[in-house]
């Protein structure tokens, strides 16, 4: 989707300081990180939310979380590691591209805000 941020980031479109890349999702840095490390995690699929997806984009799915551990790993986040999908407006979800946040490097809190 042209108009979209995150399409525009993962065609390269858009700079970003990436982290990992392949086929099926691209990996890069938060602008405005939340924890010492703040990488997002994107399908190259536009799905506008987690609330999209269909069952056509279950292995895209399950591939993008596998790999998640494996940034994490990458990251060298071995003390523990928070994921997010922020979706829809309750959900705090501000750009309509599904994406998870990894956040690591800091204890986090519970419940979260
Ligand atoms: P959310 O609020 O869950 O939709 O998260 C969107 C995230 O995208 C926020 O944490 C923003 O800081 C981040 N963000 C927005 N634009 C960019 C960009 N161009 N490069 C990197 N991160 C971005
Ligand atoms: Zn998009």
């Amino acid at each position: 989707m042209s108009d979209c941020i995150f399409c525009r980031i993962a065609s390269h479109e858009i700079p970003s300081k990436k982290v990992y890349e392949d086929d099926l999702i691209y990996s890069f840095y938060d602008l405005d990180p939340q924890a010492p490390v703040h990488v997002l995690i994107i399908p190259k699929k536009h799905i506008a939310s987690l609330d999209e997806a269909g069952p056509e984009d279950a292995e895209l799915l399950a591939h993008m979380m596998l790999k998640i551990k494996e940034i994490a790993a990458l990251l060298e986040l071995e003390k523990g590691y928070r994921v997010v999908f922020n979706t829809g407006e309750d959900g705090g979800q501000t750009v309509k591209h599904l994406h998870a946040h990894l956040l690591g490097k800091r204890s986090m809190n519970w419940p979260p805000g």
